[in-house]
This record gives structure tokens, C-alpha cells and sequence, in this order.
């Protein structure tokens, strides 16, 4: 494999940068920096990590368009939501900048002594992540992982790696000392599954396929190394007849082709009550052909290109089944990995391209006759990540969420995430949970002390 990494610009194909490989060498060394750095990091007073994680969050503030405009181009992402994504990427580490003075534990009756509980870091954490939402989901984890204590070693996607490796510049620049925060830009075969089994590696928070997260749960077995996975989804957006069935149609397209469709939370499959199928089928298509697909930098775009042209290969694969088109939105011709939306409608629940995870701009349809076969419909797939729930009837929303398998749901609204709120997967979508208060204990273990008090 070459030592030097082209990365490419989505929407043109050109090369955007060229920046060295690491292999597991590299990877080896950066361990070595996180560890060597672990004493002083975790030692540190709590107020002064809290203040450090504010510069942090200040100089990402202040880099906060460069950052985006850097993203928008390696990703393909629309500007608007490049810009959206690092300011979640600046809140994050705001949010958990609060976290190191509030660590707390429990104090617990017992005879003979005093019992207590501290939170102490797992000690390195290698981070390894996707190439759909490259710092956004860094920062997930840096900021609960470096808050607790912890020293980290980020492995970005090839694909993706440049917003990880300005953002270890700026955490220096901001006061972070060396060795906190180590970027290693490599293959995932080498230098990923290097960090799995490096003995020297307390911790592995991962985000990517289900397929990738497997290994790397079986290759953490050996050391007992701790494992967080936020992986694949096929969620779904249950459509009622009595919702408010414009706003749920108008919403739609972009709860599944936002991101081009290469969102883990994509509620591709769009569950409709059968009487509402003609008047929500009507609303959708008005708003699919009006998405505006295009240059990721110009102001209006909605939707960008795909990442690249093995994923572009991967998603037309699924238009080459037998399957009934709907309708499809447009895209620009030319260079760049584009693919217009499509909805496919009737779908059926065995259908390839409802079963699998497509994480492309491809919508399927699904009509349902009742709650009870909307329910079981939602939760027939390995995956149980993100969802929807559109109805007036407030008891059966809350009846319908308790009953969807599944980590993350909303209810007349299509949102996932949120930096206060656990973001998480049942099932094949992984376990743990990123974001809110609950992160923390991802990235901690607990420790009881006991303290004998008798004479
Ligand atoms: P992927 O192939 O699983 O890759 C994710 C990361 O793992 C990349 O950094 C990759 O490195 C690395 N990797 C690959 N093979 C590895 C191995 N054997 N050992 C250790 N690391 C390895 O996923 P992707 O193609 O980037 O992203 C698409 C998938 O991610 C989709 O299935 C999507 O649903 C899922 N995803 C889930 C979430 C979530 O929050 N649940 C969020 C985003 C994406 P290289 O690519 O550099 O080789
Ligand atoms: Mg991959």
C-alpha cells in the first residue's frame, strides 16, 4: 500500500489533499504519546480540564467556517449542514467541559467503615470513526473520553481525514498538552485492527458498519477491552392516517436523503397507514423533486454527492433488483459520485433494499393496515438505531415508542440527535451510548473504596 494518501473531493473527483500513511508503527507510537501523556491529563485538577475543554471549544468556535468549508468538500456534504455539524462538534466539547467538576459518586451505608464510589478513566481510548459525519462523530467521543481523564488515540476514516487532523492542531493551539489527543490517519484493516489489539489500549469507541463493528467486538475479547459500538440502522418513519399528513410527507425526504442518504439514523423505510397512502404518496413526491442536490458549497443545496464511487456503485446496486420506482428527485450530471433521490413504493418487507442497510439516497414505502402490523413491521430488522412516529393520537404515539426496538425516537418530528440526549442502538446497531450525561459512563470505570472506621 502506498505511503502517501490522496484524498478526493466527492463532488469533483479531483484530489483535494495529499497526506502521509501511518501504519502500525505510527499507531504504535501514538499510543505510546497517549500513555505517556495519561498521568499528567488524569491528574490534572478538575477545574483546570474544565477550563482547557472551553479553549477548546473557543478555538473550534473561531475555526468554525474553515472547519466546515474543510468538511463540506472531503464529505460532500451540503455547506449548511457542515456548518451545523460543527457547531453540535463546538457544543459537545462546551457540554462536557462541564463535566469534570461533576463527576460525581455514591456514598453507601455500610457496617464498619464508610463505602464510596469515584469514577476513574479507563486510561487510552482508541477512537475509530466513519467518513459520514467525520469530526461531528469525534467528537462524541473526544469530549466525554477526554473529560473523564482519559488520553486518546483517533483513527478517522481514510476517506475523511482532514477535519481530525486540523482538529489535533487546534487542541494544542487551545492548551490540550501533547499526547492528549493523537490523530493516526491509516487503513482500518492495519491501523484500526492495531488499535483493537494493542494490550496498551484500554477502550474502543467505534463507529462504522455493523460488519466492521463484529471484528472489532471479537478482536477486543482478547485483552477484555472495553467496547462501545454505534452501528448500521434501517429505521423506520410510521406514518398514521390521522398525522398531520403534509408536514409528515414535507419532512420526509430529508430524514432520509439529508447527508445523501449516509446517515445511520435514515428512516428509510417510510411506514404508511394504508388509507393515507394516495395523500401522503402526492405530498412526498412534490418535495422530493423540489430537494436541491448540488455543489456541497453553494448556500441552497440540501444534498451533496455520494462519498465516493464504490458507494456510488453499492447504492445503484439496489435500483438493479426488481423494484417499483416511484419517483426519483434530480442530480447534476458530470463529474462527481451523484445519485438523484429515489422512493420505491410499493415496497415489500422482504425486499432486498427494506432488509439491508442501503446508506444511500434510496426511500422505501411500506403501507401497513393497523398499529399492531405498523409495530411489527418497524421492528422486523436486525437494526434498532433511530425512528419516527407521526400520529395526533398522543397515547398511541407514546404506546407505539415503548414498543419500537429501538435506541433513539421522535415523535412528529424526525430528529436524532442531540448533544444533552443518549444517542444509541438497540440490537445489531450497536451498544452504549454517546452524548448527554450517559457517556460518561462509557469512558469511565467505577471504583468502590472502603474505609474502615473502627477502632
Ligand atoms: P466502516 O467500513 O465500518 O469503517 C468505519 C471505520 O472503521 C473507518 O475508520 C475504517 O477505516 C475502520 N475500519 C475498517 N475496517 C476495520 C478493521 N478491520 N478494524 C478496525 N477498524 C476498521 O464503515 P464506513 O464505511 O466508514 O461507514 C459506513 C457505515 O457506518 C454504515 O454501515 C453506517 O450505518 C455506519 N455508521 C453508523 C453510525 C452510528 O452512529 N451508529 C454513524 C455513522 C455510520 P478505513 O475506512 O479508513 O479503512
Ligand atoms: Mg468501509
Amino acid at each position: 500500500m502506498s505511503s502517501t494518501l490522496s484524498v478526493l473531493e466527492p463532488a469533483t473527483e479531483e484530489v483535494l489533499a495529499e497526506i502521509p500513511r501511518a501504519g502500525v508503527e505510527q499507531v504504535d507510537e501514538a499510543v505510546a504519546a497517549a500513555t505517556a501523556a495519561l498521568p499528567a491529563w488524569r491528574a490534572l485538577d478538575p477545574g483546570a480540564r474544565a477550563r482547557l475543554l472551553h479553549a477548546l471549544a473557543d478555538n473550534l468556535a473561531a475555526h468554525t467556517e474553515e472547519l466546515a468549508v474543510t468538511e463540506a468538500r472531503n464529505a460532500g456534504k451540503a455547506i449548511a449542514d457542515a456548518r451545523g455539524e460543527m457547531q453540535m462538534v463546538r457544543d459537545t466539547f462546551r457540554y462536557y467541559a462541564g463535566a469534570p467538576e461533576r463527576l460525581l459518586g455514591d456514598t453507601i451505608p455500610v457496617a464498619g467503615g464508610q463505602a464510596f464510589t469515584v469514577r476513574e478513566p479507563v486510561g487510552v481510548v482508541g477512537l475509530i470513526t466513519p467518513w459520514n459525519f467525520p469530526l461531528a462523530i469525534a467528537a462524541w467521543k473526544l469530549g466525554p473520553a477526554l473529560a473523564a481523564g482519559n488520553t486518546v488515540v483517533l483513527k478517522p476514516a481514510e476517506l475523511t481525514p482532514l477535519t481530525a487532523l486540523r482538529f489535533a492542531e487546534l487542541a494544542v493551539e487551545a492548551g490540550l498538552p501533547e499526547g492528549v489527543v493523537n490523530v493516526v490517519v491509516g487503513p482500518g484493516s492495519t491501523c484500526g485492527a492495531r488499535l483493537v489489539e494493542h494490550p496498551g489500549v484500554a477502550k474502543i469507541a467505534f463507529t462504522g458498519s455493523t460488519e466492521v463493528g463484529r471484528s472489532i467486538a471479537a478482536g477486543a475479547a482478547q485483552t477484555i477491552k472495553r467496547v462501545t459500538l454505534e452501528l448500521g440502522g434501517k429505521s423506520a418513519n410510521v406514518v398514521f392516517a390521522d398525522a398531520d399528513l403534509e408536514a409528515a410527507a414535507t419532512a420526509a425526504p430529508l430524514a432520509v436523503f439529508g447527508n445523501a442518504g449516509q446517515d445511520c439514523c435514515a428512516r428509510s423505510r417510510i411506514l404508511v397507514q394504508a388509507e393515507a397512502m394516495d395523500e401522503f404518496m402526492g405530498h412526498l413526491e412534490s418535495a422530493v423533486r423540489a430537494l436541491r442536490v448540488g455543489d456541497p458549497l453553494d448556500e441552497d443545496t440540501q444534498m451533496g454527492p455520494l462519498i465516493s464511487a464504490g458507494q456510488r456503485e453499492t447504492v445503484a446496486s439496489f435500483l438493479e433488483d426488481d423494484v417499483n420506482v416511484a419517483f426519483r428527485g434530480s442530480a447534476p450530471e458530470g463529474p462527481g459520485f451523484w445519485f438523484a433521490p429515489t422512493v420505491l413504493c410499493p415496497a415489500a418487507p422482504g425486499d432486498r433494499a427494506v432488509r439491508e442497510e442501503i446508506f444511500g439516497p434510496i426511500a422505501t414505502v411500506i403501507p401497513f393496515r393497523d398499529e399492531a402490523e405498523a409495530i411489527v413491521l418497524a421492528n422486523d430488522t436486525i437494526y434498532g438505531l433511530s425512528g419516527s412516529i407521526w400520529t395526533r393520537d398522543g397515547a398511541r404515539a407514546l404506546r407505539v415508542a415503548r414498543a419500537l426496538q429501538t435506541g433513539v425516537l421522535s415523535i412528529n418530528s424526525n430528529s436524532s440527535v442531540r448533544v444533552t440526549t443518549p444517542f444509541g442502538g438497540f440490537k445489531q446497531s450497536g451498544y452504549g451510548r454517546e452524548l448527554g450525561p450517559h457517556a460518561l459512563d462509557a469512558y469511565t470505570e467505577l471504583k468502590t473504596i472502603y474505609y474502615a472506621t473502627e477502632e
